[in-house]
């Protein structure tokens, strides 16, 4: 296969095709530059705990980076804090406390959270409330070209100096009305205005005294700004879910357009709604759900990356409790698996049709995510995979020669999948959660295993009997197996 020079890995050519909000269509993945993915992420407001719809779309970036990480590219994802906007303002304005104390245990609980669903960390994670010197410069900048207009003391950007407005969102800018303007952070594709760049102060509110006058930054200035400042004039990627597609990601094609001239963005990836049992999550419906609130009822963090995962994420993810059920159970299915093909002994040689099987299901995994990260269709070429070698072992067909291709492929599916490797305990007690559901990791079982092995061997039989119940209570279950091994499940 010829080689594009400069390229970080060979495999940073293969096709890979994202849908693209800006052209409605599937494309094939070209970045600016070759080898590199430079992706803005709008990171969560944080003036409460993220909730499992936030979680969903974080989760689809998380594959995202993870996937362009496989196909060998070199992935810079900044995704942003947002903790200055109307609702902060005013949640900190009632508790009578100021903006950073206001967001500093939503921030952590967020990070935790991140962590403990297995989000990786993106290359920077910044805060809006770091940049105001590079709002108020991007601000001037665009009131250079003589784009916006100010009004008591707020500055606004004017939409209809700027033909391409609506491009992204596809509105229909007939009855817009020139001069309208709005000083919400959000609003509706009916009220499409001349929206606030940066905002007066209002009494007993937060604000900064700054060349353009005192006052607060709007919240889509904010991405512009950071966006830019660390990822140049132009991005490969910016995601986020599609509630923000119009204003905010509309308002942050206008404003960084009209500043440089060139193209902001050239993938726009957005990610489908979460419904909780057919309807919008909301708390006045009982809901809604944090990780928190599903991890204290026993939920795993990998039961729930899972699930959220599992649906491609331009289709809308129906999470149910059945749901939850069923991603546990597919989990299990993952790690008894690898249990077993470590634990059981195979007669020697190699199955050519399980071979052949293997290699396959990491073929079809990897194109299901090339072609815009069909995560249900790379699911399926693993759960294949696994049914048959499975189904193989009954039979006594399988072979010691076949577990290393098979072990390959879990490999590649886990380093986007991250749920096989049970680490959920441990996950849990790093952020503060306990409970007594949560059963223990891969290596606490295997260290328990281990030590009833050596006090069989030294005939201690009532040290392994005790083991071997503490472990039952965990819903562990050891086989032993004839040839004085030991085979482990969970319950
Ligand atoms: P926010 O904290 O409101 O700025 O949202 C953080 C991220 O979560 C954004 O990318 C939103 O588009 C996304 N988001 C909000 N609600 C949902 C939902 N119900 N399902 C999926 N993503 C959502
Ligand atoms: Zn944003």
């Amino acid at each position: 296969m010829p080689q594009t020079q400069g390229l970080a890995h060979p495999n940073a050519m293969a096709e890979i095709h994202f849908h693209n909000t800006l052209t409605g269509r599937k494309e094939p993945f070209v970045p600016l530059t070759p080898g590199e993915a430079r992706i803005y992420t709008c990171g969560p407001t944080v003036y409460d705990f993220a909730h499992i719809g936030n979680f969903r779309t974080f989760v689809f970036q998380d594959v995202l980076r993870r996937f362009l990480r496989m196909k060998g590219f070199r992935v810079v994802q900044v995704m942003n804090l947002t903790d200055v906007d109307d609702r902060i303002i005013a949640n900190a304005a009632a508790a009578g406390i100021g903006i950073r104390e206001y967001t500093e245990k939503y921030i952590q609980a967020f990070l935790d959270d991140s962590r403990a669903l297995g989000l990786e960390r993106p290359e920077q994670i910044v805060r809006a409330t770091d940049h105001i010197e590079d709002m108020v410069a991007l601000i001037e900048r665009i009131s250079q070209k003589t784009l916006t207009y100010q009004s008591d003391g707020s500055t606004y950007f004017r939409i209809s100096k700027f033909p391409a407005y609506g491009k992204l969102s596809k509105i229909d800018m007939s009855g817009i009305q020139a001069g309208a303007r709005v000083d919400v952070d959000r609003y509706e594709k009916a009220d499409a205005r001349d929206f606030a760049l940066w905002k007066a102060p209002k009494p007993g509110e937060h604000f900064w005294e700054t060349r353009i006058g005192p006052g607060r930054p709007g919240w889509h200035i904010e991405c512009s700004a950071m966006a830019m400042k660390y990822l140049g004039e132009t991005l490969d990627i910016h995601t986020g879910g599609v509630d923000l597609m119009f204003p905010h990601h509309e308002n942050e094609i206008a404003q960084s357009e009209a500043a440089t001239g060139k193209p902001f963005v050239r993938y726009w990836l957005h990610a489908e709604h979460l419904l909780v049992e057919g309807a919008k999550m909301s708390k006045s419906l009982g809901n809604f759900y944090t990780l928190r609130d599903l991890f204290k009822q026993g939920h795993k963090p990998s039961t729930i990356r899972f699930l959220l995962a599992s649906v491609p994420y331009r289709r809308q993810l129906n999470f149910t409790m059945d749901g939850l059920t069923q991603a546990a159970s597919s989990v299990e299915r993952l790690r008894n698996f690898v249990a077993r093909l470590r634990a059981e002994k195979f007669p020697p040689g190699e199955n050519e049709s399980i071979a052949a099987g293997a290699r396959q299901a990491a073929e079809d995994f990897e194109k299901g995510l090339e072609d815009d990260l069909n995560t249900a269709q790379a699911l399926a070429a693993v759960f294949d995979l696994v049914r048959d070698a499975n189904t193989a072992m009954d039979r006594g067909e399988f072979r010691q020669g076949n577990g290393a291709a098979i072990l390959a492929a879990l490999e590649k599916f886990d380093a986007i999948f991250a749920v096989v490797n049970d680490d959920d305990a441990e996950k849990l007690r790093a952020v503060g959660y306990v409970t007594t559901q949560v059963s223990l990791s891969d290596a606490e079982v295997e260290a328990l295993v281990a030590e009833r092995q050596a006090a069989r061997k030294r005939r201690d039989f009532e040290a392994a009997d005790r083991i071997r119940q503490q472990l039952a209570e965990r819903g562990i279950i050891l086989e032993d197996t004839r040839d004085g091994g030991v085979r482990w499940k969970r319950k």
